[in-house]
Protein backbone atom coordinates (compact mmCIF):
# COMPACT_ATOMS: atom_id res chain seq x y z
CA UNK A 1 0.00 0.00 0.00
CA UNK A 2 1.43 3.47 -1.03
CA UNK A 3 -0.35 6.78 -0.95
CA UNK A 4 1.14 8.93 -4.14
CA UNK A 5 -1.83 11.10 -4.20
CA UNK A 6 -2.37 9.66 -7.88
CA UNK A 7 -6.33 10.03 -7.27
CA UNK A 8 -8.63 12.55 -6.93
CA UNK A 9 -11.87 14.15 -7.59
CA UNK A 10 -12.56 16.62 -10.54
CA UNK A 11 -16.01 18.78 -11.61
CA UNK A 12 -16.78 17.50 -15.28
CA UNK A 13 -17.37 20.88 -15.61
CA UNK A 14 -14.67 22.50 -17.78
CA UNK A 15 -15.57 26.14 -16.43
CA UNK A 16 -15.43 24.94 -12.76
CA UNK A 17 -13.26 22.44 -13.09
CA UNK A 18 -13.05 22.27 -8.48
CA UNK A 19 -10.75 19.72 -7.46
CA UNK A 20 -11.16 17.63 -4.08
CA UNK A 21 -9.01 15.14 -2.17
CA UNK A 22 -9.97 11.44 -2.81
CA UNK A 23 -11.40 11.31 0.55
CA UNK A 24 -13.92 13.33 0.01
CA UNK A 25 -17.31 12.29 0.46
CA UNK A 26 -19.06 15.16 -1.34
CA UNK A 27 -20.83 13.37 -4.70
CA UNK A 28 -21.11 16.71 -6.41
CA UNK A 29 -18.60 20.17 -6.26
CA UNK A 30 -19.72 22.78 -4.30
CA UNK A 31 -21.45 24.75 -7.20
CA UNK A 32 -23.37 21.49 -7.73
CA UNK A 33 -21.63 19.61 -10.42
CA UNK A 34 -20.94 15.99 -10.79
CA UNK A 35 -17.55 14.68 -10.52
CA UNK A 36 -14.61 12.53 -11.95
CA UNK A 37 -12.48 10.16 -10.34
CA UNK A 38 -9.35 11.00 -12.00
CA UNK A 39 -6.13 9.45 -12.24
CA UNK A 40 -2.51 11.33 -12.90
CA UNK A 41 -1.08 8.19 -14.13
CA UNK A 42 -0.87 6.55 -17.67
CA UNK A 43 -1.74 2.15 -17.31
CA UNK A 44 1.07 0.66 -18.66
CA UNK A 45 -0.84 -1.51 -21.65
CA UNK A 46 1.10 -4.70 -20.43
CA UNK A 47 -1.73 -4.60 -17.57
CA UNK A 48 -3.66 -6.42 -20.53
CA UNK A 49 -1.40 -9.62 -20.16
CA UNK A 50 -1.90 -9.11 -16.32
CA UNK A 51 -5.91 -9.01 -16.32
CA UNK A 52 -5.57 -12.08 -18.85
CA UNK A 53 -3.71 -14.11 -16.36
CA UNK A 54 -5.69 -13.32 -13.50
CA UNK A 55 -8.30 -15.27 -15.15
CA UNK A 56 -6.94 -17.85 -13.67
CA UNK A 57 -7.55 -16.45 -10.10
CA UNK A 58 -4.09 -18.43 -8.34
CA UNK A 59 -6.33 -18.40 -5.23
CA UNK A 60 -6.77 -14.80 -5.12
CA UNK A 61 -10.59 -13.75 -4.69
CA UNK A 62 -9.69 -10.34 -6.35
CA UNK A 63 -8.32 -12.07 -9.31
CA UNK A 64 -11.70 -14.19 -9.39
CA UNK A 65 -13.57 -10.99 -9.11
CA UNK A 66 -14.41 -9.30 -12.92
CA UNK A 67 -14.28 -5.98 -11.39
CA UNK A 68 -11.12 -6.06 -9.08
CA UNK A 69 -9.47 -8.07 -11.84
CA UNK A 70 -8.94 -4.31 -13.20
CA UNK A 71 -8.37 -3.08 -10.02
CA UNK A 72 -5.37 -0.60 -12.06
CA UNK A 73 -7.66 1.01 -13.82
CA UNK A 74 -9.55 2.13 -10.72
CA UNK A 75 -6.98 2.19 -8.64
CA UNK A 76 -8.58 5.13 -5.86
CA UNK A 77 -7.09 3.46 -3.25
CA UNK A 78 -3.88 3.41 -4.36
CA UNK A 79 -3.24 -0.24 -3.92
CA UNK A 80 0.14 -1.14 -5.29
CA UNK A 81 0.29 -4.91 -4.17
CA UNK A 82 -0.62 -8.49 -5.01
CA UNK A 83 -0.99 -9.44 -1.24
CA UNK A 84 -4.70 -10.79 -0.63
CA UNK A 85 -4.61 -10.00 3.32
CA UNK A 86 -3.34 -6.44 2.50
CA UNK A 87 -6.18 -6.22 -0.12
CA UNK A 88 -8.69 -7.43 1.38
CA UNK A 89 -8.35 -4.71 3.96
CA UNK A 90 -9.41 -1.81 1.29
CA UNK A 91 -10.97 -3.36 -1.42
CA UNK A 92 -14.88 -4.53 -0.72
CA UNK A 93 -15.89 -7.88 -2.77
CA UNK A 94 -18.51 -10.88 -2.20
CA UNK A 95 -15.81 -13.21 -2.47
CA UNK A 96 -15.23 -12.50 -5.41
CA UNK A 97 -18.56 -12.71 -7.64
CA UNK A 98 -18.90 -9.01 -8.79
CA UNK A 99 -18.31 -9.75 -12.11
CA UNK A 100 -16.99 -12.95 -12.21
CA UNK A 101 -19.94 -14.65 -14.08
CA UNK A 102 -20.52 -11.94 -16.86
CA UNK A 103 -18.81 -11.60 -20.42
CA UNK A 104 -20.17 -11.51 -23.68
CA UNK A 105 -21.96 -14.35 -25.44
CA UNK A 106 -23.28 -15.26 -28.61
CA UNK A 107 -27.01 -15.57 -29.09
CA UNK A 108 -28.15 -17.15 -32.43
CA UNK A 109 -32.10 -16.78 -31.87
CA UNK A 110 -31.52 -12.46 -30.28
CA UNK A 111 -29.79 -12.01 -33.33
CA UNK A 112 -31.58 -13.74 -35.98
CA UNK A 113 -34.60 -11.84 -34.61
CA UNK A 114 -32.11 -8.56 -34.50
CA UNK A 115 -31.29 -9.28 -38.19
CA UNK A 116 -27.51 -9.42 -37.42
CA UNK A 117 -24.93 -12.31 -37.99
CA UNK A 118 -24.93 -14.32 -34.77
CA UNK A 119 -21.36 -13.86 -35.71
CA UNK A 120 -21.38 -10.25 -34.93
CA UNK A 121 -23.90 -9.75 -32.06
CA UNK A 122 -22.57 -10.21 -28.27
CA UNK A 123 -25.08 -10.09 -25.38
CA UNK A 124 -23.58 -9.81 -21.84
CA UNK A 125 -25.58 -11.06 -18.58
CA UNK A 126 -24.93 -8.56 -15.77
CA UNK A 127 -27.92 -10.20 -14.11
CA UNK A 128 -25.19 -12.99 -13.67
CA UNK A 129 -23.77 -10.72 -10.60
CA UNK A 130 -24.50 -12.17 -6.86
CA UNK A 131 -27.43 -9.98 -6.46
CA UNK A 132 -28.62 -10.22 -9.95
CA UNK A 133 -27.67 -6.61 -11.52
CA UNK A 134 -24.89 -5.24 -13.01
CA UNK A 135 -25.34 -2.74 -9.76
CA UNK A 136 -23.05 -5.06 -8.02
CA UNK A 137 -19.57 -3.70 -10.23
CA UNK A 138 -20.41 -0.89 -9.17
CA UNK A 139 -21.63 -1.32 -5.10
CA UNK A 140 -18.24 -2.75 -4.87
CA UNK A 141 -16.61 0.15 -5.69
CA UNK A 142 -18.41 2.62 -4.13
CA UNK A 143 -19.04 0.44 -0.37
CA UNK A 144 -14.44 0.07 -0.96
CA UNK A 145 -14.49 3.85 -0.74
CA UNK A 146 -17.24 4.09 2.20
CA UNK A 147 -15.25 1.99 4.09
CA UNK A 148 -12.19 3.42 3.01
CA UNK A 149 -13.42 6.87 4.75
CA UNK A 150 -15.18 5.19 7.87
CA UNK A 151 -18.49 5.49 6.96
CA UNK A 152 -21.20 3.68 9.48
CA UNK A 153 -24.12 3.73 6.65
CA UNK A 154 -24.89 3.84 3.19
CA UNK A 155 -27.92 5.20 1.87
CA UNK A 156 -29.75 4.89 -1.79
CA UNK A 157 -32.63 5.86 -3.56
CA UNK A 158 -33.67 2.40 -5.95
CA UNK A 159 -35.81 1.54 -8.43
CA UNK A 160 -35.26 -2.22 -6.98
CA UNK A 161 -31.99 -3.66 -8.05
CA UNK A 162 -29.73 -0.66 -6.13
CA UNK A 163 -31.20 -1.60 -3.34
CA UNK A 164 -30.84 -5.40 -3.54
CA UNK A 165 -26.96 -4.85 -4.71
CA UNK A 166 -26.44 -2.26 -1.56
CA UNK A 167 -27.80 -4.52 1.15
CA UNK A 168 -26.17 -7.53 0.04
CA UNK A 169 -23.04 -5.53 0.59
CA UNK A 170 -23.78 -3.65 3.43
CA UNK A 171 -24.43 -7.01 4.75
CA UNK A 172 -21.44 -8.45 3.98
CA UNK A 173 -19.49 -5.83 5.07
CA UNK A 174 -21.35 -5.45 8.50
CA UNK A 175 -22.36 -2.06 7.83
CA UNK A 176 -25.86 -0.11 7.82
CA UNK A 177 -28.22 0.33 4.54
CA UNK A 178 -31.02 2.80 4.09
CA UNK A 179 -33.08 2.17 1.46
CA UNK A 180 -35.53 4.82 0.12
CA UNK A 181 -37.80 3.13 -2.18
CA UNK A 182 -41.15 4.85 -4.14
CA UNK A 183 -43.85 2.40 -2.64
CA UNK A 184 -45.23 0.20 -4.51
CA UNK A 185 -43.64 0.85 -7.43
CA UNK A 186 -41.08 -2.20 -7.24
CA UNK A 187 -40.95 -5.78 -8.22
CA UNK A 188 -41.39 -7.77 -5.38
CA UNK A 189 -38.68 -9.86 -6.13
CA UNK A 190 -36.18 -6.86 -5.59
CA UNK A 191 -37.72 -5.28 -2.65
CA UNK A 192 -37.55 -8.97 -0.88
CA UNK A 193 -33.69 -9.04 -1.38
CA UNK A 194 -33.46 -5.13 0.44
CA UNK A 195 -35.56 -6.87 3.10
CA UNK A 196 -33.66 -10.19 3.05
CA UNK A 197 -30.07 -8.55 3.44
CA UNK A 198 -31.61 -6.39 6.36
CA UNK A 199 -31.52 -2.80 4.86
CA UNK A 200 -34.02 -0.04 6.40
CA UNK A 201 -36.90 0.42 4.43
CA UNK A 202 -37.93 4.23 3.89
CA UNK A 203 -40.89 4.14 1.23
CA UNK A 204 -41.54 7.59 -0.21
CA UNK A 205 -45.04 8.36 -1.65
CA UNK A 206 -44.06 9.43 -4.87
CA UNK A 207 -41.82 7.59 -7.91
CA UNK A 208 -38.07 7.33 -7.84
CA UNK A 209 -37.39 10.81 -8.61
CA UNK A 210 -38.81 11.81 -5.21
CA UNK A 211 -37.18 9.38 -3.15
CA UNK A 212 -33.71 10.20 -4.77
CA UNK A 213 -34.42 13.54 -3.72
CA UNK A 214 -35.22 13.03 -0.17
CA UNK A 215 -32.41 10.36 0.23
CA UNK A 216 -30.24 12.70 -0.47
CA UNK A 217 -31.25 14.96 1.75
CA UNK A 218 -31.24 12.41 4.77
CA UNK A 219 -27.74 11.73 3.58
CA UNK A 220 -26.89 15.22 4.02
CA UNK A 221 -28.49 15.64 7.60
CA UNK A 222 -27.77 12.86 9.00
CA UNK A 223 -24.03 11.76 8.10
CA UNK A 224 -24.93 8.68 5.54
CA UNK A 225 -22.89 7.70 2.41
CA UNK A 226 -24.70 7.98 -0.74
CA UNK A 227 -24.01 5.00 -3.32
CA UNK A 228 -26.63 6.25 -6.08
CA UNK A 229 -24.43 6.54 -9.31
CA UNK A 230 -24.29 10.03 -8.96
CA UNK A 231 -21.85 8.70 -6.57
CA UNK A 232 -18.29 8.56 -8.75
CA UNK A 233 -17.14 5.52 -7.21
CA UNK A 234 -20.02 3.53 -8.56
CA UNK A 235 -18.64 4.96 -11.89
CA UNK A 236 -15.48 3.30 -11.29
CA UNK A 237 -16.58 -0.22 -10.72
CA UNK A 238 -19.03 -0.05 -13.65
CA UNK A 239 -16.40 0.55 -16.06
CA UNK A 240 -15.66 -2.54 -15.74
CA UNK A 241 -18.30 -3.74 -18.11
CA UNK A 242 -16.95 -2.58 -21.11
CA UNK A 243 -13.32 -3.36 -19.73
CA UNK A 244 -14.96 -7.42 -19.66
CA UNK A 245 -16.42 -7.29 -23.20
CA UNK A 246 -13.30 -5.76 -24.89
CA UNK A 247 -11.17 -7.83 -23.27
CA UNK A 248 -13.28 -10.73 -24.83
CA UNK A 249 -13.00 -9.11 -27.43
CA UNK A 250 -8.92 -9.04 -27.43
CA UNK A 251 -9.25 -5.34 -26.89
CA UNK A 252 -10.71 -4.87 -30.34
CA UNK A 253 -13.51 -2.19 -30.40
CA UNK A 254 -16.85 -3.10 -31.38
CA UNK A 255 -19.22 -0.45 -33.61
CA UNK A 256 -21.41 -0.21 -31.15
CA UNK A 257 -22.00 -0.71 -26.83
CA UNK A 258 -26.07 -0.35 -26.79
CA UNK A 259 -27.58 -0.13 -23.05
CA UNK A 260 -30.87 0.53 -20.95
CA UNK A 261 -30.82 4.34 -20.07
CA UNK A 262 -32.48 4.78 -16.63
CA UNK A 263 -30.52 7.01 -14.09
CA UNK A 264 -27.58 7.09 -17.32
CA UNK A 265 -24.62 5.63 -14.53
CA UNK A 266 -24.16 2.91 -17.36
CA UNK A 267 -23.88 5.36 -20.05
CA UNK A 268 -21.65 7.53 -18.21
CA UNK A 269 -19.03 5.15 -16.80
CA UNK A 270 -18.83 3.11 -20.44
CA UNK A 271 -18.35 6.61 -21.66
CA UNK A 272 -15.28 7.11 -18.77
CA UNK A 273 -13.91 3.51 -19.49
CA UNK A 274 -13.65 4.54 -23.90
CA UNK A 275 -12.28 7.84 -22.93
CA UNK A 276 -9.60 6.36 -20.88
CA UNK A 277 -8.51 3.66 -22.64
CA UNK A 278 -8.58 6.37 -25.85
CA UNK A 279 -6.25 8.52 -23.67
CA UNK A 280 -3.72 5.69 -22.84
CA UNK A 281 -3.51 4.35 -26.22
CA UNK A 282 -5.56 1.16 -24.82
CA UNK A 283 -8.37 1.42 -28.03
CA UNK A 284 -7.48 2.46 -31.34
CA UNK A 285 -11.18 2.41 -32.44
CA UNK A 286 -13.88 4.49 -30.41
CA UNK A 287 -16.92 1.87 -30.05
CA UNK A 288 -20.41 4.43 -30.60
CA UNK A 289 -22.64 4.02 -27.48
CA UNK A 290 -26.34 3.61 -27.99
CA UNK A 291 -28.89 4.54 -25.08
CA UNK A 292 -32.24 3.10 -25.11
CA UNK A 293 -35.01 4.65 -23.25
CA UNK A 294 -38.61 3.54 -22.55
CA UNK A 295 -41.41 5.50 -24.79
CA UNK A 296 -42.75 6.28 -20.91
CA UNK A 297 -39.32 7.78 -19.36
CA UNK A 298 -37.73 9.25 -22.76
CA UNK A 299 -36.12 12.31 -21.16
CA UNK A 300 -32.62 11.90 -22.69
CA UNK A 301 -34.07 10.33 -26.38
CA UNK A 302 -36.67 13.58 -26.26
CA UNK A 303 -33.68 15.86 -25.34
CA UNK A 304 -30.77 14.44 -27.42
CA UNK A 305 -32.91 14.56 -30.52
CA UNK A 306 -34.43 17.46 -30.18
CA UNK A 307 -38.41 16.58 -29.49
CA UNK A 308 -38.49 19.38 -26.70
CA UNK A 309 -38.51 23.08 -28.24
CA UNK A 310 -36.56 21.37 -31.14
CA UNK A 311 -33.18 22.02 -30.05
CA UNK A 312 -30.79 18.86 -29.96
CA UNK A 313 -29.14 18.80 -26.40
CA UNK A 314 -25.70 18.25 -26.97
CA UNK A 315 -22.44 17.92 -23.99
CA UNK A 316 -21.16 20.70 -26.52
CA UNK A 317 -17.45 20.56 -25.70
CA UNK A 318 -18.73 21.30 -22.12
CA UNK A 319 -21.19 24.01 -22.61
CA UNK A 320 -24.72 22.03 -22.63
CA UNK A 321 -27.47 24.03 -22.88
CA UNK A 322 -28.93 23.25 -19.15
CA UNK A 323 -31.77 25.83 -19.43
CA UNK A 324 -33.28 23.40 -21.84
CA UNK A 325 -33.07 20.39 -19.19
CA UNK A 326 -34.54 22.50 -16.84
CA UNK A 327 -37.60 23.75 -18.91
CA UNK A 328 -38.10 20.09 -19.64
CA UNK A 329 -38.20 19.26 -15.95
CA UNK A 330 -40.81 22.24 -15.41
CA UNK A 331 -42.54 21.14 -18.51
CA UNK A 332 -42.87 17.57 -17.14
CA UNK A 333 -44.26 19.04 -13.82
CA UNK A 334 -46.50 21.60 -15.51
CA UNK A 335 -48.03 18.62 -17.26
CA UNK A 336 -48.44 16.14 -14.92
CA UNK A 337 -46.41 14.06 -16.79
CA UNK A 338 -44.51 10.97 -15.08
CA UNK A 339 -42.57 8.69 -16.47
CA UNK A 340 -44.36 5.52 -17.07
CA UNK A 341 -43.31 1.86 -18.01
CA UNK A 342 -43.63 -1.61 -16.63
CA UNK A 343 -39.90 -2.01 -16.89
CA UNK A 344 -39.40 -0.24 -13.64
CA UNK A 345 -35.86 -0.42 -13.41
CA UNK A 346 -35.88 2.44 -16.06
CA UNK A 347 -38.69 4.50 -15.17
CA UNK A 348 -36.76 7.63 -14.48
CA UNK A 349 -37.73 11.19 -15.66
CA UNK A 350 -34.99 12.52 -13.80
CA UNK A 351 -31.37 10.71 -15.12
CA UNK A 352 -29.17 12.05 -12.37
CA UNK A 353 -26.38 11.82 -14.41
CA UNK A 354 -27.69 13.24 -17.85
CA UNK A 355 -24.85 15.59 -18.48
CA UNK A 356 -22.11 12.72 -18.01
CA UNK A 357 -24.34 10.68 -20.16
CA UNK A 358 -24.62 13.39 -22.64
CA UNK A 359 -20.73 13.48 -22.50
CA UNK A 360 -20.46 10.40 -23.33
CA UNK A 361 -22.82 10.38 -26.17
CA UNK A 362 -20.67 13.01 -27.45
CA UNK A 363 -17.18 11.52 -27.06
CA UNK A 364 -18.44 8.35 -29.15
CA UNK A 365 -20.53 9.83 -31.42
CA UNK A 366 -23.56 7.68 -30.04
CA UNK A 367 -27.49 7.64 -30.52
CA UNK A 368 -30.51 7.74 -28.36
CA UNK A 369 -34.12 6.34 -28.93
CA UNK A 370 -36.80 5.02 -27.20
CA UNK A 371 -38.73 1.52 -27.28
CA UNK A 372 -42.06 0.24 -26.00
CA UNK A 373 -43.00 -1.61 -23.72
CA UNK A 374 -44.30 -4.26 -25.68
CA UNK A 375 -41.11 -4.18 -27.48
CA UNK A 376 -39.21 -4.91 -24.45
CA UNK A 377 -40.92 -8.06 -23.12
CA UNK A 378 -40.17 -9.49 -26.60
CA UNK A 379 -36.58 -8.39 -26.65
CA UNK A 380 -36.38 -10.08 -22.57
CA UNK A 381 -38.36 -13.13 -24.12
CA UNK A 382 -36.29 -14.17 -27.02
CA UNK A 383 -32.97 -13.76 -24.91
CA UNK A 384 -34.66 -16.34 -22.45
CA UNK A 385 -34.96 -18.77 -25.89
CA UNK A 386 -31.29 -18.51 -25.79
CA UNK A 387 -31.07 -20.30 -22.24
CA UNK A 388 -30.19 -16.73 -21.13
CA UNK A 389 -32.19 -15.07 -17.97
CA UNK A 390 -32.81 -11.02 -18.17
CA UNK A 391 -35.52 -8.66 -16.89
CA UNK A 392 -37.61 -6.06 -18.92
CA UNK A 393 -35.88 -3.19 -18.91
CA UNK A 394 -32.55 -5.63 -20.47
CA UNK A 395 -34.87 -6.36 -23.33
CA UNK A 396 -34.40 -2.47 -24.11
CA UNK A 397 -30.49 -3.42 -25.51
CA UNK A 398 -31.98 -6.17 -27.32
CA UNK A 399 -35.22 -4.55 -28.89
CA UNK A 400 -33.10 -1.11 -29.31
CA UNK A 401 -30.61 -2.67 -31.69
CA UNK A 402 -33.26 -4.21 -33.85
CA UNK A 403 -34.58 -0.72 -33.88
CA UNK A 404 -31.63 0.58 -35.07
CA UNK A 405 -30.68 -1.75 -37.37
CA UNK A 406 -34.59 -1.61 -39.19
CA UNK A 407 -33.72 2.43 -39.35
CA UNK A 408 -30.12 1.65 -40.67
CA UNK A 409 -28.52 3.32 -38.15
CA UNK A 410 -26.85 0.45 -36.94
CA UNK A 411 -25.43 -1.02 -40.24
CA UNK A 412 -25.78 -4.59 -41.63
CA UNK A 413 -21.91 -5.88 -40.75
CA UNK A 414 -21.60 -3.45 -37.56
CA UNK A 415 -20.35 -5.92 -34.38
CA UNK A 416 -22.59 -4.98 -31.73
CA UNK A 417 -22.73 -5.37 -27.85
CA UNK A 418 -25.63 -4.87 -25.87
CA UNK A 419 -25.48 -5.35 -22.21
CA UNK A 420 -28.57 -7.24 -19.75
CA UNK A 421 -28.54 -5.23 -17.40
CA UNK A 422 -30.29 -7.49 -14.88
CA UNK A 423 -31.55 -10.94 -14.19
CA UNK A 424 -35.54 -11.83 -14.19
CA UNK A 425 -37.23 -10.56 -10.98
CA UNK A 426 -41.00 -10.29 -11.54
CA UNK A 427 -41.85 -13.80 -11.89
CA UNK A 428 -45.12 -13.69 -12.96
CA UNK A 429 -43.82 -10.92 -16.55
CA UNK A 430 -42.82 -14.29 -18.19
CA UNK A 431 -45.96 -16.33 -17.43
CA UNK A 432 -48.02 -13.44 -18.42
CA UNK A 433 -46.02 -13.33 -21.31
CA UNK A 434 -46.39 -16.88 -22.44
CA UNK A 435 -50.02 -17.44 -21.61
CA UNK A 436 -50.71 -14.81 -24.24
CA UNK A 437 -50.59 -16.20 -27.79
CA UNK A 438 -50.71 -13.15 -29.08
CA UNK A 439 -47.56 -12.16 -28.32
CA UNK A 440 -44.27 -12.83 -30.65
CA UNK A 441 -42.40 -15.46 -28.88
CA UNK A 442 -45.15 -16.88 -26.93
CA UNK A 443 -45.76 -20.38 -25.98
CA UNK A 444 -48.68 -20.62 -24.22
CA UNK A 445 -49.34 -23.84 -21.83
CA UNK A 446 -51.24 -27.00 -23.26
CA UNK A 447 -54.43 -28.24 -20.63
C1 LIG B 1 -30.49 0.32 -12.75
C2 LIG B 1 -30.90 -0.46 -13.92
C3 LIG B 1 -30.96 0.11 -15.20
C4 LIG B 1 -30.68 1.55 -15.46
O1 LIG B 1 -29.29 1.82 -15.45
P1 LIG B 1 -28.75 3.32 -15.37
O2 LIG B 1 -27.30 3.17 -15.15
O3 LIG B 1 -29.45 3.95 -14.21
O4 LIG B 1 -29.10 3.98 -16.64
C5 LIG B 1 -31.29 -0.70 -16.27
N1 LIG B 1 -31.59 -2.01 -16.09
C6 LIG B 1 -31.54 -2.58 -14.87
C7 LIG B 1 -31.89 -4.03 -14.74
C8 LIG B 1 -31.21 -1.83 -13.75
O5 LIG B 1 -31.19 -2.41 -12.55
ZN1 LIG C 1 -18.19 22.34 -10.54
Amino acid sequence: MTMQGDAYLKCIDPQCGLEYPIESTNVQCDKGHLLDVKYKKTPSTNLKDVFSNRRNPQGSIFNESGVWRFRELLNFCQIDTENIDECSKYLVSLDGAEGRQSKPYQMSKAAEFVGISSNNLWLQPEGYNPSGSFKDNGMSTAVTHAKMIGAKKIVCASTGNTSASAGMFAANEGINCDVYIPAGQIAPGKLSQAYQFGAQIIEVDGNFDDALKQSLEDAQNHEGYTVNSINPFRIEGQKTIPFRALEYLNWESPDWIVYPGGALGNTSSCGKALMELYEWGWIKKIPRIAVINSEGASTLSDLYNGKFEGEELRWNKGKPNTDLITKYYDHLDKEGIRPKTKATAIQIGRPANILKGLRALEFTNGVATTVSDSEMLDGMSVVGLNGFDCEMASGASVVGIKKLMDEEIIKKDDTVVGILTGRQKDAMLPVDYHKNPENKFAIPPKS
